[in-house]
């Protein structure tokens, strides 16, 4: 029997809807308006879309949100002051800097620069510490705390699974990997990370209750790697020539989705599925950071 898919659309919409009841309240009890301020470093036409669409998302949220755009020559210094702005701005409960930024700026000091208490992508060390540990007052990078969010909305039991990560990147395999080794809900796992220096990847992956791959390699995942009635989550997406598409290419994930999907129980498609998570994760959080300053 073919998988259900995991519909990262609709889990998304539920993510975000609540975010805008969050937001409401806030303001109605405490009069403050999550906003959420997004900082561009030059002009690479993929980070402006993502951008885009992450201050309509704050917007149609009911929250703020705001994009300051930079030249790609700006000063790492001058990054530095602007961030240190918006750290102090009491209006500002989230700054995101869009990743990549250019050569001449070191992003390790950017993230660094940033609030912990405003690193709504949960890329500083004091948040990957706190998810680490299991702080719930840390804040999880968006896209594993999106996949979280999509095991436990469609109701796959985690608890004494195994889970194998595919990818230890600081902004998936890693934090996915503390987020699923903790106890509680969606998470009491047994985990495995993999990466290009495993040996017999196959191995490891044929032993997964649940799969995540986050690698960047088109289709990587055959069906022969995969458990019969595993979980599949494919966090990938990548770009492949198709002269057929009108654009020339389409999106297509880490998993060879339509072999995985006669092995696996769930799966998620690409796109539609992990992708929509991340910006309703970032908005999450956002809310979160904002009513963490009034304490509620
Ligand atoms: P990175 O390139 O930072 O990390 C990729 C990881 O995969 C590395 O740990 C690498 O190992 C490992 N890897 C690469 N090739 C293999 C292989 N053949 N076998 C086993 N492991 C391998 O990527 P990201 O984590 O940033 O992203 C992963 C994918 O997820 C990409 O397709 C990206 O576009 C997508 N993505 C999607 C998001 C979403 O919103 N849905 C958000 C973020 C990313 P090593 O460390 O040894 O090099």
């Amino acid at each position: 029997m073919p998988a259900e898919r995991i519909d990262g659309v609709a889990i998304a919409a539920r993510v975000r809807a609540k975010v805008a009841v969050d937001a409401a309240a806030l303001k109605a009890s405490h009069g403050v308006t999550p906003g959420l301020t997004v900082v561009l470093v030059g002009d690479d036409p993929a980070s402006a879309v993502y951008v885009a669409s992450k201050e309509k998302a704050c917007k149609e949220a009911g929250m703020n949100g705001e994009t300051i755009r930079l030249a790609a020559d700006t000063p790492e210094a001058e990054l530095l002051a602007v961030i240190d702005r918006l750290n102090a701005d009491v209006g500002v409960h989230g700054i995101l800097v869009q990743m990549p930024v250019p050569k001449h700026i070191d992003a390790q000091k950017v993230i660094r620069r940033i609030d912990p208490r405003k690193d709504v992508d949960g890329f500083h060390p004091v948040n990957a510490g706190k998810v680490l540990i299991g702080d719930a007052d840390g804040f999880a990078p968006c896209t594993p705390a999106g996949v979280q969010v999509m095991l436990i909305e469609s109701g796959v039991d985690t608890s004494g699974k195994e889970a194998v990560i595919l990818g230890r990147s600081t902004i998936v395999g890693k934090p996915m990997a503390a987020l699923l080794i903790q106890s509680g809900k969606g998470a009491d796992c047994t985990v495995t990370i993999c990466h290009s220096r495993t040996k017999d990847l196959a191995a490891h992956t044929r032993r997964a209750d649940i799969l995540i791959a986050a690698i960047g390699k088109p289709e990587m995942v055959t069906a022969d790697m995969v458990k019969p009635g595993a979980v599949v989550i494919d966090v990938g997406i990548n770009r492949v020539d198709d002269p057929t598409a009108k654009k020339g290419y389409r999106i297509v994930g880490d998993v060879k989705f339509d072999e995985v999907s006669q092995v696996a129980s769930k799966i998620t498609p690409v796109p539609g599925g992990v992708g929509p998570m991340t910006i309703a994760m970032l908005l999450a959080n956002t809310v979160r950071a904002a009513r963490l300053t009034v304490g509620a």
